[in-house]
């Protein structure tokens, strides 16, 4: 069984019915000179930017379709961890454990030239490749090293703070020496971030009318760097506040996802007279810092000066409520979806 979508989605947030169980026949063999390797899924990341892929502008929308559109019947292809049970792969054998491009579904047939691997787990739970260790935290660490730059003592400020990707680019920063502000969308996500995750301050901007006032209040000597996963207003108030050389990292917009009319149009005339770096950036493009980011990260770890926030649902059924939560900020941290036991 998988899930899948019933037709393309049209703009505004995803909802349930959007979503279908489908059941495939498999096999679970793999017949004589084939290369497949058939994975059961153990843990599926669940990610905003698969919104994208799934509306109807998708499949001829050039920059936005850096992955491909999901067509309607199609499995959905996602990052995740899951465990061989049959290979024709010389190099994968039964239980192994892989992480790499499997879908939301109960099994996945991983074709020759599918991005899969077998992986260290380091001594931390299997779910740890999927966020801190996996795409997530890659974004996170190269993000806010290779696009932001910083330097000691500069002040960041961080939206969807709470969030996959968002809270780790506030933990590696404090680790760097910086200081840091986040913003999240509930108090129960504030008081996580100043309290387990150690920000210097946070906000609710649910509760903000004036984000650029909020802002000024928050850094009244000026944002060094912007890590964005918000695009609109937070990216136009961002930049009103931002300093000479400021740097601002786009790493995604989700507020816009679900709003094809919203589009972030911050003052370009600050741009200039401050200016200001605006980079957008894609995790695949961050490979150079991988080896880093992963020793990094399990030092980190290990010292406990890292925390892994994490959020898991369990079974199938759960994926379409899951991903549609995303939108709606009912997730803290990694949002993955357990579908089976090792
Ligand atoms: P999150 O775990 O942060 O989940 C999404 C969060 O975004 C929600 O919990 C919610 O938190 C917040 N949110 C949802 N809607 C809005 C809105 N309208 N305005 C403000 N905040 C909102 O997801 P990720 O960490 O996986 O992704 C964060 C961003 O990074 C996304 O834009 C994603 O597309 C992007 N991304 C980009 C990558 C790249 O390679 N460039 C790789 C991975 C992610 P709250 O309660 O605070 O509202």
């Amino acid at each position: 069984r998988y899930i899948t979508i019933k037709s393309p989605l049209d703009d505004g947030e995803p909802k349930e019915s959007d979503f279908e169980v489908k059941t495939s026949p498999l096999t679970l063999s793999v017949s004589a000179g084939s290369t497949d390797v058939i994975v059961k899924n153990l843990y599926v990341s669940i990610d905003p930017y698969q919104l994208n892929r799934m509306k109807r502008f998708s499949s001829s929308h050039k920059t936005i379709n850096y992955a491909a559109a999901v067509a309607p019947g199609d499995e959905i292809d996602a990052y995740g961890v899951a465990k061989v049970v049959a290979s024709g792969n010389p190099e994968f054998e039964k239980d192994d454990l892989v992480v790499g491009f499997i879908s939301w579904g109960e099994y996945t047939v991983l074709k020759k030239g599918t991005m899969f691997r077998k992986f260290d787990p380091f001594g931390f739970p299997l779910s740890y490749q999927v966020g801190i260790l996996g795409f997530s935290g890659l974004t996170a660490y190269g993000g806010f090293f290779e696009v932001c730059k910083p330097k000691k003592g500069e002040k960041v400020f961080v939206s969807a703070a709470s969030g996959s990707v968002g809270n780790l680019v506030g933990q590696y920063a404090k680790l760097f020496g910086c200081y840091v502000v986040g913003c999240a969308g509930s108090k129960e996500k504030v008081t996580l971030l100043k309290g387990k995750l150690g920000f210097d301050d946070a906000f609710n901007y649910k509760e903000e009318p004036d984000l650029k006032s909020t802002l000024k209040k928050y850094f009244p000597d000026g944002i060094d760097i912007y890590f964005d996963n918000v695009g609109a207003e937070m990216l136009e108030a961002a930049v009103e506040n931002m300093n000479t050389f400021g740097r601002v990292a786009v790493c995604g917009v989700i507020s816009e996802y679900t709003d094809a009319g919203k589009r972030a149009a911050p003052n370009m005339l600050d741009v200039v007279y401050k200016r200001i770096k605006i980079q957008g950036f894609l995790a695949p493009d961050l490979m150079n810092v991988y080896f880093d980011f992963i020793s990094t990260t399990v030092d980190h770890l290990r010292t406990g000066n890292l925390q892994a926030v994490e959020d898991i649902s369990c079974g199938l059924e759960s994926f379409p409520s899951a991903f549609i939560g995303l939108f709606r900020g009912h997730n803290t941290g990694k949002k993955m979806i357990k579908v089976a036991d090792e």
